[in-house]
């Protein structure tokens, strides 16, 4: 950790998890406790009580824990039976897990290029994306701000394809007033330990009001078990630990404050730095969740700014520095560098800065100082579009 003579002020961290355990240790060593105590470790009561709970939190019906939130957009994909020769569409700009997903299932993601306002699934592309093999369309709701649904699912009803949505940074968001994750037809989400609901490691749920696709879902991560050792198909080892399903239930108590206090760090940045670079602004339609608060800097040296906040101990991300279709894991797909401008021209400007629900508002200030310092010291260059 950076803390140099010259600079007295404490080094800000990019999230700070353990923070959040110092808040709540107590209730969550005692939930383990529990669980260690009686020995209920796999889909035992806590997971299905955690199923009940997150699902009701995002106004679903059903809720199949599984392992990660690759797994739950995998087996949501496969209890729609997309798989080898399927298409599922994938917005370019997110993490590479959501394209991941679709491979594993043996069908092929299509990427679509991204609204450069919202950072989200473009709409206005969608169409010209679907071919005949198009089985599914996955909108991601990034850094916490839900894609422009309403379009989406009305193109996918006129094509009759499925809608599963990539929920795993926005646990709590709202479009139009209501909970992502009960706009498509199946949601995944990643308790991955750094998302706003985090688990102790891996972890992920599916979330659905169809009950068939539950059923599929439940023997799908279970082995295709209905009883035990008795098989209906071939599944997965891909459940949720009732370790894991015991510290969600303690955290999503906190989930809406914790989200509450990620908008007014949120809201704070935009005021102290709207001034100086391309401040995140959300849709009419959304009430965002700030999983990440990523600026753009046109018009000034993003690796530059990140290396000024790193020498003054401010540590920040880029979401995501590579876009997926210029990975090496993805060269089979054919896409050069040129296919998906936005996303390519997005890569090269953002900057995740410093959120998280117990990082104190004077570091708030202290980022947005040092942001400062950066961007009035340097001549601008042409402003980008
Ligand atoms: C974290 C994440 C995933 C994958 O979740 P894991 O639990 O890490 O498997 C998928 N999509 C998006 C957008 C994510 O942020």
């Amino acid at each position: 950790m950076h803390t140099s003579a010259t600079n007295r002020q404490p080094d800000i961290p990019f999230v700070d998890l353990t923070a959040q355990y110092a808040g709540i240790a107590g209730e969550i060593d005692e939930a383990m406790g529990r669980v260690l105590r009686t020995s209920d470790f796999i889909l035992g009561r806590d997971v299905e009580c955690f199923e009940k709970e997150f699902a009701r939190y995002c106004e679903c019906e059903y809720g199949i824990g599984v392992d990660s939130g690759t797994s739950a957009l995998e087996l949501a994909l496969r209890a729609y039976g997309v798989g080898p020769g399927d298409e599922a569409i994938v917005p370019a700009n997110t993490f590479i897990a959501t394209a991941l997903a679709v491979s594993c299932t043996g069908a092929t993601p299509v990427l679509v290029d991204i609204d450069p306002a919202t950072y989200t699934l473009d709409v206005t592309r969608l169409e010209d994306s679907i071919t005949s093999r198009t089985r599914a369309i996955i909108p991601v709701h990034l850094y916490g701000q839900p894609a422009d649904m309403d379009p989406i699912l009305d193109i996918a009803a006129r094509r009759g394809l499925v809608v599963i949505e990539d929920a795993c940074q926005a646990h709590g968001a709202r479009y139009k007033g209501r909970r992502v994750g009960s706009l498509g037809h199946a949601a995944a989400f990643s308790f991955y330990p750094s998302k706003n609901l985090g688990a102790c490691g891996d972890g992920g749920i599916v979330v659905t009001n169809d009950m068939d696709a539950a059923k599929s879902l439940q023997l799908l991560r279970n082995y295709g078990q209905t009883k035990k050792y008795h098989h209906q198909l071939c599944g997965y080892n891909r459940r949720l630990d009732s370790l894991q399903a015991a510290v969600l239930r303690i955290k999503l108590k906190y989930l809406d404050a914790w989200n509450d206090a990620r908008r007014d760090r949120a809201e704070a940045y935009g005021r102290l730095l709207g001034d100086l670079v391309h401040a995140p602004a959300p849709a009419p339609y959304a009430e965002p969740v700030w999983h990440l608060y990523v600026i753009e800097t046109n018009g000034t040296d993003r690796d530059g700014l990140q290396a000024h906040l790193g020498e003054h101990g401010i540590s920040t991300g880029i979401h995501y520095p590579i876009p997926i279709h210029l990975q090496p894991a993805y060269r089979g797909l054919g896409y050069r560098s040129g296919s998906l401008p936005v996303t390519e021209r997005v890569a090269g400007s953002i900057l995740s800065l410093p959120m998280y629900p117990e990082l104190p508002l004077s570091g708030v200030e202290q980022v947005a100082d040092a942001v400062r310092a950066f961007v009035t010291a340097r001549p601008r260059l042409e402003r980008a579009v």
